[in-house]
């Protein structure tokens, strides 16, 4: 058997607060934030509660899945304005059929510190092709290295992870990466344990990573994470739900029970200048 490897900072957790997404609604949770000003109300209570980053999608005006520009711009626009130095991190995917300049255009224009990129293409079980093909991959990666931009690698199976290292090998991606694990999609690998630990040992030397379960999964990632010494990543885009049949309060409840669980193992929430540190960004 492998040995356990960690990689990270055993002492600092980076919490990552994923505020929105493209696909939970406020059906599914009325406290789900989807205009500008309710994502960057939520991002500074998740900076308050402890969060070093906020993961950013935006709707449009009815709420749906959206890359529109001018939603990104106010929403960071407040975030930034009201003094908040949370490290951003803005999605590169946003949902469906979005041409790869919408895709792009975020992170190009305002240079957050972090942009996700999706290393590969996935069904989304019986539902829809989450297309993410090797043109745009490439354009996407030299795209973020102009930008100044620091690529999260999401990864949902290890199918991407070995794309995501492909691109390292090719200088597409610059050394130390940094990834996101993500268990549970429809389509991609199962959030257990099992599943966490076999792609953290198949992590390239010298990295960074976080981790997170979708809906059921998530508690147990989150724990499993903490224990691994991983950074994690919590919030109403993975999971409406605080526990089972239990809707989550806010993003800002799912930042303030990773910081009871991390101070029981003796670990303490980075701040976002200490997630800079860590991760190599300005
Ligand atoms: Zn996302």
């Amino acid at each position: 058997m492998l040995e356990t490897r960690r990689l990270n900072d055993k002492n600092k957790v980076i919490v990552t607060a994923a505020l929105t997404g493209a696909v939970t609604t406020k059906k599914n949770n009325p406290n789900l934030p989807t205009q500008p000003k309710e994502i960057a109300e939520s991002a500074l209570a998740c900076y308050e509660a402890g969060a070093a980053a906020v993961h950013i999608h935006v709707r449009d005006d009815e709420d749906n899945a959206s890359m529109r520009y001018d939603k990104f711009e106010e929403a960071v626009g407040l975030i930034r304005g009201a003094g908040c130095p949370v490290v951003l991190n803005l999605t590169s995917s946003g949902g469906q059929g979005f041409s790869w300049e919408e895709r792009m255009k975020p992170f190009i224009e305002l240079k957050p510190e972090l942009a996700s990129f999706d290393a590969g293409t996935m069904n989304w079980l019986n539902s829809v092709v989450f297309m993410n093909e090797p043109e745009f991959l490439e354009l996407c990666a030299a795209e973020m290295i102009k930008a100044g931009v620091k690529p999260e690698i999401e990864v949902f199976d290890m199918g991407m992870l070995n794309t995501a290292k492909y691109y390292i090998k090719k200088g597409l991606i610059k050394e130390p990466a940094h990834f996101q694990l993500c268990l549970g999609a429809p389509g991609g690998m199962e959030a257990t344990t099992e599943n966490l630990l076999f792609l953290v040992n198949h992590l390239p030397e010298e990295c960074t990573w976080s981790a997170f379960g979708i809906g059921k999964g998530a508690n147990e990632i989150m724990m499993a994470s903490l224990a691994l010494g991983g950074n994690v990543r919590v919030g109403l885009e993975d999971n409406v739900y605080y526990n089972a049949g239990q809707l989550a309060e806010s993003n800002a409840q799912f930042v303030e029970r990773v910081k009871r669980i991390a101070g029981e193992l003796g670990r303490t929430l980075a701040t976002p200048d200490e997630a800079r540190e860590i991760l190599g960004v300005k």
